[in-house]
């Protein structure tokens, strides 16, 4: 079925039939720290008509806790309880897989998944502290690694170095039962508010290559945070609607899930690039940015 445009008629079904509107953060809510015009009176509109308010971002540089100060710096106020980011996923992928506490977790990525290993009680080592470390094969003629190391969690990291890629692929390749987990394959994001930048799949991709082995991918389009958010929310996925800037995340993870999906042309995606014969993810509606709701709640 191909999607509809947002219109006065087709969002007043939606809004009616919708009790929770799940936002990715990048390209929606925020662009880097520059927040897209009109976010802040949309989401006011929602919950001030009892909608419940949803973030699910595969962005894993940050924690739930340091994205509710994202939130609150820019003026929104947002829990850390509706906040559902990959590197949360990726603690809670560990957690529910019983992975042992003594086994530690090497990370190629940002200090928010460092923070959610933590909160969820696992070790946590590389990520930051690795970022300055250097090869040099007449010195490092022999890479020693950690042989406890259990899981590899690979996300975005602006620091990837060939350091951390020789890390990541030795405990890959010579741990026993070495998980190779992924936050998301993202393409590129809107790192800043100027223009795209690699995302955590070109990270993900590296190590792929060195290993030849694919990742458990724990942030969307994979469902699997989908658990958490409805032990939280009462609702059920069909009256949820997921709102995004991405097709092959975003509204894959909306459709995979069973719930509505509202394609914003405020991030990575074009019109040109919807109506593409070459893409076969149609989101059941599109429109330009997330503050035409409040025009057509008006009209
Ligand atoms: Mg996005």
């Amino acid at each position: 079925m191909s999607s509809q445009p947002l219109s006065a008629h087709n969002f007043k079904q939606l809004f009616h039939s919708v009790e929770a509107f799940l936002f990715d953060c990048d390209g929606v809510i925020w662009k880097g720290d520059e927040l897209i015009e009109g976010v802040s009176q949309t989401l006011q509109m929602l919950r001030s008509n009892g909608k419940k308010l949803v973030f699910v971002t595969n962005n894993s540089s940050k924690s739930r806790a340091q994205y509710a100060l994202k939130f609150q710096s820019l003026g929104i106020p947002v829990s850390q309880d509706e906040i559902f980011s990959s590197s949360f996923a990726a603690a809670m992928y560990l957690k529910v897989n019983n992975f042992p506490p003594q086994n530690k977790v090497y990370v190629i990525g940002g200090e928010g998944i460092l923070e959610e290993l933590q909160l969820a009680g696992f070790t946590g080592v590389g990520g930051p502290g690795d970022a300055n470390k250097t090869i040099d094969f007449k010195q490092n003629k022999f890479f020693e690694h950690d042989k406890s190391v259990g899981a590899v969690v690979v996300g975005l990291d602006p620091n990837i170095n060939y350091y951390k890629l020789q890390y990541g692929t030795l405990c890959i390749r010579e741990n026993p039962g070495c998980l190779f987990i992924a936050t998301n394959r993202d393409s590129v994001g809107n790192m800043t508010s100027l223009q795209e930048w690699p995302g955590a799949g070109c990270m993900v991709a590296a190590i792929c290559g060195s290993t030849q082995k694919e990742p458990i991918v724990v942030g969307k389009p994979s469902t699997f945070m989908m658990d958490f958010l409805l032990k939280k929310f009462n609702v059920s996925c069909s009256k949820m609607c997921m709102v995004g800037d991405r097709l092959d995340t975003d509204i894959l993870f909306g459709q995979n899930a069973g719930c509505k999906t509202l394609l914003v042309f405020s991030g990575v995606t074009t019109q040109s690039a919807l109506e593409d014969p070459s893409n076969n993810i149609q989101p059941d509606y599109y429109t330009s940015k997330i503050s035409d709701i409040l025009d057509l709640t008006e009209a």
